[in-house]
């Protein structure tokens, strides 16, 4: 049997079709079994009359959900079949038993979390899988025709980037390491090799707070660019963003269907710019629209960005945030508002209340300023020695963002919680399996 996928059997559309894959669901009688069958790309019907198979009978009649199969036959089209097609079958092979299956309607999210190495087989997740490969591709695809080289970094440092209350420690053979909250610093040294450089890899933060929008280990797509201005940051991070939506639209629509998504705000997104506000500017419009007083100096909590989001109808741009609220490694602005100093630091802010899935900044040239900045972190500058070099030595104007693939995955498919945007989430309380 020459074997092909269930998606091109229903473009042939008729004639005889060879297909092997999974046990979707199954009904019959003692005469006639109606299957189910589904592999990658899709499901569909097929039919067997217990005349054709008097000697397999007895293995069709027991076959349950998630059994392997081969089946030969006949397709044609079946407007009441599950998805308008019907095979015929005329060979059947039982690859691989299946007893009761340990996935069904009734289970909670905890034991289907125990099981998730089985529900990864659903039609939801394996939909999420495939936009997750799109988002995945879309944004190597952007960087790389834009000529930037992938650079990777490693998982293991010495040092922290983001704050030290969410560093994981590692035992490395007795010496306290941590795992890595970024791929920056490194980054910030490969750029006066290669100028342009982009990763796609896991950054590790230990989140203590349980929120629908944060997990201990997730992948971070991040760039870094020599002779970066800030505007341009920000536009790179607009346009990826594009590409991935215009992506996932033209070739997850029936992905996107079976989520269920209405699409009409990633068109929007598509078509229009995302506004760029500051920092300042967002806390007016949270007074005036929102009728929320936050002072200056607060960063904006998932709350804040939540209401904000609200007012758009595409991601939003938030820049020049308070020095205080941000990384140590952003660079200060030459011009500050009346009410403190701010840094070149924006984050992109999504709809329909996803949160940021972007942060990004020119980064901070003067030694003396980083020294200080770690310094009031209560961080050993010491320790920052190599990264430093990257300003003693012919220091360039440069910047980058980090996007979170999971965030911008999640909003994309408007998922209830973080954790479906990965295959096997990790949080506080899940690293299983
Ligand atoms: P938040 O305030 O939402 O915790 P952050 O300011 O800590 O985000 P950054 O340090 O700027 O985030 O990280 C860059 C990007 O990585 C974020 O814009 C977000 O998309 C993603 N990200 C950060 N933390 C997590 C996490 N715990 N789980 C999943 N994605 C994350
Ligand atoms: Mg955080």
């Amino acid at each position: 049997m020459n074997f092909i996928p269930i998606s091109e059997a229903m473009r042939k559309g008729k004639g005889k079709v060879a297909v092997r894959g999974w046990v979707y669901r199954e009904r019959g009688s003692n005469k006639l079994k109606f299957i189910v069958l589904r592999d990658s790309t899709n499901i569909i019907q097929c039919v067997l009359e217990k005349n054709k198979f008097e000697k397999q009978w007895q293995d069709i009649d027991k076959l349950q959900i998630e059994s392997s199969i081969e089946i030969e036959g006949e397709i044609k089209e079946d407007k009441r079949a599950p998805t308008g097609f019907e095979i015929h079958a005329t060979n059947f092979k039982l690859v691989g038993e299946s007893n009761e299956f340990p996935i069904n309607k009734d289970l909670n999210e905890e034991l289907l979390g125990d099981r998730r190495h089985l529900w990864l087989r659903s039609r939801k997740m394996s939909s999420i899988l495939k936009i997750r490969d799109t988002v995945l591709k879309s944004l190597r695809e952007h960087w790389r025709s834009r000529g930037f080289y992938e650079f990777n970094t490693p998982s293991i440092l010495g040092m922290q980037a983001e704050g030290g209350s969410t560093l994981f420690k590692v035992d490395y053979f007795g010496k306290p390491l941590y795992l890595c909250q970024t791929w920056q610093l490194h980054a910030e040294t490969g750029i006066y090799a290669l100028e342009k450089i982009f990763t796609i890899q896991p950054s590790f933060r230990a989140e203590q707070s349980k929120t629908s929008r944060h997990l201990t280990e997730y992948w971070h797509a991040e760039m870094e660019v020599a002779w970066a201005k800030f505007e341009e940051l920000q536009d790179d991070a607009e346009s990826a963003i594009k590409d991935v939506i215009k992506n996932v639209l033209a070739e997850n629509k029936s992905e996107l269907k079976i989520l269920e998504r209405d699409t009409k705000i990633l068109e929007s997104s598509l078509k229009k710019k995302f506004p760029r506000i500051t920092y300042s500017d967002a806390l007016k419009l949270l007074k005036e629209k929102k009728k929320m007083n936050i002072s200056w100096g607060k960063d904006l909590r998932t709350i804040e960005e939540d209401k904000l989001s609200e007012i758009y109808d595409t991601p939003v741009i938030v820049s020049l945030y308070p020095k205080v609220v941000k990384a140590f490694y952003m660079k200060e602005a030459d011009k500050h508002p009346k009410e403190g100093k701010v840094v070149l630091g924006f984050d992109v802010i999504a709809p329909e209340s996803y949160g940021e899935i972007v942060g990004g900044s020119q980064r901070e040239e003067s030694i003396k300023k980083l020294t200080e900045n770690l310094k009031e972190q209560g961080e050993d500058p010491s320790k920052y020695e190599f990264y430093f070099d990257s300003r003693r030595y012919g220091g360039v104007p440069h910047g980058g963002y980090g996007l979170g693939v999971e965030r911008l995955l999640s909003w994309i498919c408007k998922l209830e919680t973080i954790k479906d945007a990965s295959p096997f989430p990790r949080t506080m309380t899940r690293w299983y399996p």
